[in-house]
């Protein structure tokens, strides 16, 4: 059996035409949605990212400022630009690109982002809110997996959802997304990660396997059901090409895995553009809040 691919870039690119139309609709109202992307160092992943980010914003009209910072910048410089940033009207949404130099508290500067800017969704009390199933800005990752599971009819309702690793960008608030009393959610979640006794023992009961550990193949075909649809969102750079191009492998040994379930995400192209969509989605949600607009 040959599995069906969910193209998340697909899914990304409807997206992403809906949110441009409601874009022009705030434009009419006097509403520009504003991004800045904050870097710091010269990581060429991270600026890869922050490049196609701001890329993707322009595309949709968003407005989107980018301020590199160096390598050696200081927790109170990057929390001074932070705190300016939080001040800014024209500003809807503030994204710190990850990982931050070693001399940099994360978490201490994810809590200075203003919650209602606060696009990537991890301030403490987003992730709070987002635990309570309140309104809130969630996690681009694993809000866009939702979003392709739902747009993909798969049925989540009941299913039997198991999800490799547990971080707090991805597998922790997929977990919990999944789990909320709500369309898109309802499901029984099973979570592994590195302490797990035997995960083929769980992988092979999940009706939807995601999987976000960071280690290529790791999934083999022995441990997936007949049928089952395999969200992978692992992206492992395992070598380049002749032309300097990075090649890329998800956590899920797709040609093997691909003949026996019923759906899979390719990667690329997979959940990669779904969770650049969903900030977008979040910059423009945060703008409509700001000013009080329901689209
Ligand atoms: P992470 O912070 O390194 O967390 C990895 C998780 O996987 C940990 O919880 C770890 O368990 C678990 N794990 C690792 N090896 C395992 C193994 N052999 N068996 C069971 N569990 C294992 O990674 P992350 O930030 O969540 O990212 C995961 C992958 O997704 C990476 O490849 C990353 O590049 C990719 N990613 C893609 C997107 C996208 O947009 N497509 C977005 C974010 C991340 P412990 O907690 O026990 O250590």
């Amino acid at each position: 059996m040959a599995a069906e691919l969910i193209y998340g870039k697909n899914i990304a690119a409807a997206i992403q035409s809906e949110l441009a139309e409601t874009i022009q609709q705030l434009k009419s109202q006097g509403v520009v949605p504003g991004l800045v992307t904050i870097l710091v160092g010269e990581d060429p992943a991270s600026q890869s990212y922050v490049r196609a980010k701001n890329n993707t914003a322009r595309v949709l009209g968003i407005h989107s400022e980018q301020r590199n910072l160096p390598t050696d910048t200081s927790e109170q410089e990057l929390l001074a630009l932070i705190a300016a940033c939080n001040r800014d009207p024209a500003i809807h949404g503030i994204l710190v690109q990850l990982p931050l130099p070693g001399q940099i508290n994360e978490a201490k500067i994810l809590a200075s982002i203003d919650p209602a800017k606060d696009v990537d969704g991890f301030h403490p009390v987003n992730v709070g809110k987002m635990v309570l199933g309140e309104p809130c800005l969630l996690p681009c990752t694993p809000h866009g997996i939702v979003e392709l599971l739902l747009r993909s009819g798969v049925e989540v309702t009941g299913a039997e959802v198991v999800v490799v690793g547990r971080s707090n960008i991805v597998g922790k608030p997929v977990a919990n997304l999944l789990i909320q009393k709500r369309q898109g959610g309802n499901a029984t979640v099973t979570l592994c990660h590195t302490r797990t006794k035997d995960m083929a023992f769980h992988t092979r009961r999940a009706d939807i396997l995601i999987v976000a550990a960071g280690v290529p193949k790791m999934i083999t075909a022995d441990m997936v059901k007949e049928g089952a649809v395999v969200i992978d969102v692992g992206v492992n750079r395992i070598g380049m090409s002749e032309s300097g191009k990075a090649i890329l492998a998800g956590d899920v040994d797709f040609a093997g895995v691909a003949e026996k379930v019923r759906a899979i995400t390719p990667v690329p192209g997979g959940v990669g553009p779904m969770t650049i969509t969903m900030l977008m989605h979040n910059t423009v949600q945060a703008a409509k809040t700001a000013a009080g607009i329901q689209l």
